[in-house]
């Protein structure tokens, strides 16, 4: 009963949301929402959503990274039993943003969350989760949520403060602070079972795991100190890119592994919070390395190189723990006999740079952090095995869960559900363009910001800095690693004015306002108009 009800609805909802979107596709070319009730499965799906911090997909084993940084076994489950999305892409790379982006299936334009400097999420509009509520679900989030206002929508929460903490974090239950023991990762984990475990059993769910984990200053669980034996990893082509191909935004910026990481990062300093025990474990791995370091007085590349790799074996410590805990998970559903029922998505807020271009964090349109890992398994509806490259994003998540839970879709979400492809059905008429828009200025890392379309092979880039105001133009085919701008070589000016004529229309079809508000950088950067020179 339960589903014909949802599909009633659905179809009824379809009806006024097709009328909007003929509106809409008269005026720009927007879809129609795809109805698709009688391939539906039979029973409501549970969905677990295990969306980490800054994990590159570079560090996940399923997407086979040349230099095998890791063993991810529990996490490449998700990518046999189910599909592999090789170009999911956010539409602005950097925390809470995409968090924002997730819950409303909506633009930071829209949604009212920029940056992680002074936004506060508006938590009074539309989510997945209040909607899928609404429809009978039962909803929990644990974890990093990192949007400033209180979580609304869900049954159950509990979550970091801010940022979070790895050792021993304090966290928030209901409103309720709570100080508990361990390492984050494992207790966020712990937090979600316990949670699976006394649920009301009638009902279908909807479990948030988000873990805080890798986000910087990437401290691993005693435990995974070492994980590595000393490990000397293989470098990316890019590790010393000297920027030359580009313009001022690349050449001043301040993300590289060389200049911009702190002792802190470095594990030159002791975390705060340890124990005792933990204190003499963390000190017998770092402290002889430490000295060594120090009696080796290394300069240059070699100063470049022991960074990269200190960062490596904390960043992939850290992922360590976070495959165990996806592990648990989908130990439990096995145990339960869920996981049939249950559609089962890994993925992380956003990518991160693992020393490609020389640097780590995340914010621009280049590959490494435009790109986010995304694993989705649900048996019966999943191939098992499936690998899929279309341009997807997490700003499709939204319509994709309701889509699966046949609950209505607000005609104003500006993704697309996922679920056609899910079936291998992929629409004809599916984006064959991406546009992209970040931020977050001055501070921190001084990354400009800036507009884009991104296609299967190109990237036009639009800086949007009141002191550059430049265009780029990276093709992708013939220049893998995004060293060179094309955008001044005749023999791009075709496709250059094509992009920017698409360009345009996204901008339009996704009501981007011509100048962002001023608060929307998240710092004091002097409005000045940015005229686009077409
Ligand atoms: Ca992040």
């Amino acid at each position: 009963m339960a589903v014909s009800r949802g599909c009633a609805r659905r179809q009824a909802f379809l009806i006024v949301g097709r009328a909007f979107a003929v509106v809409i596709l008269g005026l720009a070319g927007a879809r129609a929402p795809q109805a698709a009730c009688a391939a539906e499965p039979a029973r409501r799906p549970n969905i677990v959503l295990i969306y980490s911090d800054d994990h590159a997909y570079q560090a996940i084993s399923a997407y086979g990274d040349p230099r095998r940084l890791v063993e991810t076994p529990h996490i490449d489950r998700l990518s046999r039993e189910g599909m592999r999305f090789d170009r999911c892409l956010v539409p602005n790379s950097i925390c809470g943003p995409c968090r924002a982006i997730v819950l409303t299936g909506k633009y930071s334009h829209i949604n009212g969350f920029y940056n992680n400097s002074n936004s506060r999420f508006d938590g009074s509009q539309p989510t997945f989760p209040k909607i899928l509520r609404q429809a009978g679900y039962q909803t929990a989030i644990f974890g990093k949520w990192h949007l400033v206002s209180p979580p609304t929508g869900f049954d159950s929460w509990c979550i970091l403060p801010g940022q979070g903490v790895y050792y021993h974090p304090p966290m928030i239950r209901q409103g309720q602070r709570e100080q508990l023991t361990g390492y984050v990762t494992d207790r966020i984990t712990d937090l979600a079972l316990d949670w699976l475990k006394s649920r009301d059993k009638s009902k279908p769910f909807l479990l948030m795991c988000q873990h805080k984990a890798p986000h910087r200053e990437w401290l691993p669980a005693i435990r995974h100190l070492g994980h590595d034996k000393d490990r000397v990893y293989p470098e990316p082509a890019t590790l010393f890119d000297d920027y030359s191909g580009r313009g001022k935004a690349e050449h001043d910026q301040d993300m590289t592994i060389a200049r911009t990481m702190t002792a802190k990062d470095l594990k030159f300093t002791e975390p705060e919070g340890l124990t005792p025990e933990e204190r003499k474990a963390w000190d017998a791995y770092y402290g002889p390395r430490n000295q060594a370091f120090k009696a080796a007085n290394l300069t240059g590349a070699d100063l470049v190189r022991f960074k990269y790799n200190r960062y490596l074996h904390d960043y992939l410590g850290c992922i360590k723990a976070v495959d165990e805990s996806v592990g648990r998970l989908l130990d439990y559903l096995d145990a339960e006999q869920l996981a049939n029922d249950t559609l089962v998505i890994y993925t992380s807020d956003q990518g991160f740079y693992l020393g490609e271009h020389g640097w780590f964090d995340k914010r621009w349109i280049f590959e490494e952090s435009l790109r986010t890992p995304l694993l989705m398994r649900w048996p019966g509806v999943i191939q098992p095995g499936r690998v899929d490259d279309h341009l997807v994003s997490n700003v499709d998540f939204a319509e994709t869960f309701l889509d699966a839970a046949g609950a209505p879709i607000p005609a104003d979400m500006q993704g697309r559900s996922l679920l056609p492809i899910l079936k291998g059905k992929t629409p004809a008429d599916w984006r064959s363009s991406f546009y992209y828009q970040y931020y977050e200025y001055p501070a921190p890392h001084h990354v400009r910001p800036h507009y884009g379309v991104v296609t299967d092979r190109y990237k036009l880039v639009r800086f949007a800095a009141p002191d550059d105001n430049s265009w780029e133009l990276f093709d992708r085919k013939t220049d893998p690693h995004e060293l060179r701008s094309v955008y001044n070589e005749p023999a791009y000016a075709q496709t250059r004015d094509e992009l920017k004529h698409e360009l345009a229309r996204l901008r339009e079809v996704l009501h981007v306002p011509a100048e962002p508000p001023e608060s929307a950088y998240g710092g004091p950067v002097r409005k000045q108009a940015v005229k686009p020179s077409r």
